[in-house]
């Protein structure tokens, strides 16, 4: 798969392929959303890009900035889901001729391939069981599937490059098996890069969930009206210039007014944030601005603003937004919530 295939996202593969040429993968990742906006996809290609020997890169203004080449030998077995050192994991069930006491994903390899063609790898779980004629039942990732990781990624890799495992719908992995885990989380190969592909945090176990970091994905469907996106735009401004000043009554004010807004709203906001944050990055490290991703509305703020977003702070900002994001979804108090997430960023933004 490569980034040019996918639907939208832009914002998104632009900070990831900057992150990867800048050297700063992490070896343990979330991608964190809804199958059909393209998770599983984005790690594919993310996975693709890494190991691509002739990664190509356009220039300033294209909508992409870089991609894999899709030709190399690499890329080649990419395409195919072929590659030796790719290693996927996902929930398998049993069914008349695979017995529960030797069910795992092993067995359903060349059925996912085929899943993941059908659907260009934006196929949701429902999907999954229904190619396998399955439909009604509940896949589950064990601690087989888990030991036969720990296992795989002790090996050497085949061709020198990064070996990946991608877990799909990794929330439903049981307890032995994320259990099981832990430790090639916390203490991997070298050369080795682990994504998880999720949709649900909630349904994680949070020893996994402090052991990776989260990538969000934003639901495609949910792309902002023009309206909202200007509103959002001023929200986001009068916010990052009290979080300069720090004059806490003006603050206190702000998160009055935010919590005043509802959950879905509050959301919303910070998925706007995380896009604006993400678009801010892209353009003090790679000089790219895509059409309209930094109109705040406000040309001095337009000015000023992404400079402040640097590759120093940019993963801790991402993070903290992620985490504000899940903790309105668990109902937290939203006041409690944006003033911590407020004091977060405003250390940020000071240390960059
Ligand atoms: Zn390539």
């Amino acid at each position: 798969m490569q980034f040019k295939d996918i639907e939208g996202q832009r914002v998104l593969i632009n900070h990831l392929t900057e992150i990867i040429d800048t050297g700063r993968v992490s070896h343990a990742q979330m991608f964190l959303g809804p199958n059909a906006s393209g998770s599983l996809a984005l790690a594919l290609a993310y996975a693709q890009y890494l190991n691509c020997t002739n990664r190509q890169h356009y220039p300033e203004g294209a909508a992409l900035r870089a991609d894999s080449c899709g030709e190399c030998p690499n890329c080649r077995k990419y395409r195919e889901l072929v590659h030796p050192d790719l290693h996927l994991v996902f929930p398998s069930v049993t069914t008349p001729s695979v017995s529960s006491t030797s069910v795992s994903a092993e067995m359903f390899q060349e059925e996912f391939r085929q899943f993941l063609n059908q659907y260009h790898q934006c196929g949701t779980e429902d999907q999954w069981y229904e190619s396998l004629n399955a439909a009604n039942k509940q896949g589950m990732i064990r601690e087989r599937d888990a030991a036969n990781i720990v296992k795989t990624l002790a090996l050497k890799s085949y061709e020198g490059g990064y070996k990946v495992l991608v877990i799909w719908m990794a929330e439903r992995m049981n307890l032995s098996a994320a259990n099981e885990l832990l430790k090639t989380l916390e203490e991997p190969t070298e050369k080795t890069l682990i994504l998880l592909v999720a949709e649900s945090r909630d349904r994680m176990l949070s020893t996994i969930i402090s052991r990776v970091q989260t990538v969000v994905v934003p639901d495609i469907a949910s792309g902002f009206s023009a309206e909202k996106k200007a509103a959002f735009a001023s929200m986001f401004v009068s916010w990052m210039r009290l979080l300069f000043k720090l004059n806490m009554q003006s603050l206190s004010n702000w998160v009055d007014q935010t919590h005043a807004l509802g959950r879905e709203q509050q959301k919303q906001f910070l998925q706007y944030a995380q896009e604006a944050v993400r678009a801010c990055f892209l353009k003090t490290a790679a000089g790219i601005t895509l059409p309209g991703e930094l109109d705040f509305g406000d040309e001095k703020f337009d000015n000023f603003f992404p400079a402040m977003v640097t590759p120093r702070n940019v993963e801790g900002m991402n993070q903290a937004i992620t985490d504000a994001i899940y903790a309105i979804e668990r109902n937290a108090y939203a006041k409690i919530t944006f003033m911590q997430l407020s004091f977060t960023l405003s250390k940020l933004i000071k240390n960059r």
